[in-house]
């Protein structure tokens, strides 16, 4: 799990240990590998290409990795939308999500550090499922049902729906 600046250590051991239930795998946070994304940074957005993050990771990867997401503060986009949370390769090996959304303080709210974690591995754990193939779910407890808003985010599982669970070994 590769770390951008500015993401607290803790954040992300909680959620290794959460990504690790979910997907039985062994799960560990990878500070050394923080990542300069000024690479994909546009100007005229004031955000970040959330796809040419994605390649950057999986180029850096070593090819034994057997998944990889990289967790950041940076606001991430993909050019036909006006930002995501985050993104994934269908069926590949690599994801980023970003924390900016996820926080109540961006909607000029107070910090909830609980909920902030809630939302990080919920949408984790959806990035990580595309990973393995699974498009986005019907059922809207499911993890997998696409969510672009966070009072979405918020009413849906941190877990796979049992047919989505299927996909996931
Ligand atoms: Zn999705
Ligand atoms: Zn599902």
């Amino acid at each position: 799990m590769p770390v951008g600046p500015g993401v607290s250590v803790g954040l992300l051991d909680h959620l290794a240990s959460a990504l690790a239930k979910v997907f039985r795998l062994s799960c560990h946070v990878q500070e050394k590998s923080a990542m300069d994304a000024g690479f994909a940074l546009d100007s005229r957005r004031n955000q970040y290409h959330a796809t040419q993050i994605l390649r950057r990771i999986r180029d850096i990867e070593p090819e034994e990795t057997v998944r990889a997401i990289g967790i950041t503060r940076l606001d991430l986009f993909v050019p036909i939308l006006t930002f995501v949370f985050g993104e994934a390769e269908l069926g590949g090996r690599c994801a980023v999500v970003s924390l900016q959304r996820l926080d109540e303080r961006f909607y000029g709210l107070p910090a909830r550090e609980e909920l902030l974690r809630e939302r990080l591995i919920k949408e984790a754990v959806h990035e990580l499922g595309h990973t393995f193939g699974l498009r986005h779910c019907e059922d809207w407890r499911c993890v997998m049902t696409s969510s672009h808003a966070v009072d979405r985010l918020d009413i849906k599982a941190q877990e796979f729906c049992r047919e989505c669970r299927r996909m996931v070994r």
